[in-house]
């Protein structure tokens, strides 16, 4: 959380969350008088997420956020973690890796690490409510401390792709997961045919009112611009991305030199390091060798918890790119679609959910359709402004935060109802 002087100067804020009240504004009062509504309708009150951390990473912060709405929707909300200890982290790390990619790299310890670990937060860790909210991998054994003979509800939410998993991380993960009554998936490709539980769709979802995407003043945007050394005046093309393969930096650059040889602009490729990602590094040498003598393409590192310099880079672009190969949800893209910003994705993962080719973005496949897209968007500024325009609200039907809430209330009467219908409906087209 941030607050601004007149000139822009930022006072650094503990990070704090909202009342359904100050969403009313943005979603409209409908939206948050259905949310009562369909609170009300849930009789089993007391909620529980458990995920592995509280700070740092996409689904600590939903958790953050989302537990106290629901909590003032009436419910009895609260958020447990269970303990890891390092030889349990590296497990889980590889596991996650193992899922995502479908590589044989697990070995026999580290399911004996995990298993060792689930067994102490089993003994430590009382996980009871009505509805049990088990997020990812790491804590799906907690599912051994379910009461039988209760009505109790376990679901299972999985924020990774694990469309094409390691087998065998997979099956001993399958063991868990089939012993709740539900699962959940970002995306429809992520679900899973051999799974005996209903599944269901809900996509992740951005906070409107955090610093990453609140409305920013000029002069803050502004500061940024100057102190990363940017022409306000030239077109400003951005992704935002950890240095990671995935997401192509190098495919950004290579399609940003076709574009820039035709029309003046400016690249920023912006992200983190971690120290302990040797990849990252490694995928950070070759965007600065492939950028080597341009002073037009920026590649910025920026720190970890720097959500107002992101919103402000966002903000201050006149187009967004997010040209991943291969992506989890990406949220980058509702950031930026939020902002108003057109935005051309690579049609991979979640974005096709976020972007409707040529409506709310354009989708592309390779680096010579991403060039011809960003070429298109900077010759004809009123189709980019139509592009941004729709994709905000798209973001605002489908992907902020309240939807997020109104599908886990929507989820827990539907798992106590017999017409249970499996797969929630895709995202409504606004
Ligand atoms: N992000 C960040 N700092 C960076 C790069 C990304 O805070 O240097 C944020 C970005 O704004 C987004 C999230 O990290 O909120 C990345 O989520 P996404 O789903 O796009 O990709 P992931 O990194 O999870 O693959």
């Amino acid at each position: 959380m941030a607050e601004f002087d007149d000139g822009g100067s930022v006072k650094m804020m503990p990070q704090k969350t909202h009342k359904l009240s100050e969403y009313a504004l943005i979603v409209g009062e409908q939206v948050i008088a259905d949310l009562h509504t369909i609170a009300a309708n849930i009789e089993q009150k007391s909620v529980v997420h458990v995920n592995s951390t509280k700070t740092g990473g996409g689904v600590a912060e939903i958790l953050f956020r989302l537990t106290p709405l629901m909590s003032e929707l009436g419910l009895n909300a609260s958020w447990d973690v269970i303990r890891g200890d390092q030889s349990f982290f590296e497990a889980t790390k590889t596991f996650h890796n193992a899922l995502q990619t479908g590589m044989k790299i697990t070995k026999q310890k580290n399911f004996e690490d995990f298993e060792r670990k689930t067994a102490e937060n089993l003994r430590d860790l009382r996980v009871d409510a009505d509805t049990v909210f088990i997020h990812d991998p790491q804590p799906a054994g907690m599912i051994a401390q379910r009461k039988l003979d209760s009505d109790q509800k376990w679901i299972w939410r999985c924020h990774i792709d694990v469309s094409n998993p390691a087998s065998d991380v997979w099956s001993f993960f399958a063991r868990y997961i089939n012993k709740y009554d539900a699962s959940i998936f970002s995306a429809p490709q992520f679900g899973r045919s051999d799974l005996q539980i209903p599944q269901f769709l809900v996509s992740p979802s951005i906070d409107p009112l955090a610093d990453k995407n609140r409305e920013l003043p000029q002069s803050y945007i502004d500061r940024v611009l100057s102190k990363y050394a940017l022409k306000a005046e030239k077109p400003l093309i951005t992704q935002i991305s950890r240095f990671d393969y995935a997401k192509d930096p190098i495919g950004v650059i290579e399609a940003f030199k076709i574009v820039s040889s035709h029309i003046e602009s400016e690249l920023v490729l912006g992200g983190s390091l971690a120290d302990d990602d040797p990849e990252g590094l490694e995928v950070h040498a070759k965007v600065l060798k492939a950028a080597e003598g341009r002073k037009d393409i920026h590649v910025l590192l920026i720190p970890p918890f720097s959500d107002l310099e992101i919103n402000a880079l966002q903000r201050a672009s006149t187009i967004v790119l997010q040209k991943s190969v291969k992506e989890g949800f990406g949220l980058t893209v509702a950031e930026a679609l939020w902002k108003s910003k057109p935005v051309i994705a690579g049609a991979t993962g979640g974005i096709p959910l976020q972007i409707k080719n040529g409506l709310s973005g354009y989708l592309v496949h390779t680096v010579e359709g991403a060039a011809y897209r960003m070429h298109y968007l900077l010759r004809n500024p009123d189709v980019a402004e139509k592009l941004g325009r729709y994709g905000r609200a798209n973001v605002r039907q489908n992907f902020l935060i309240t939807r997020q809430l109104m599908d886990y209330l929507l989820l827990m009467i539907s798992l106590r109802r017999k017409e249970l219908v499996p797969i929630l409906a895709p995202p409504r087209v606004p």
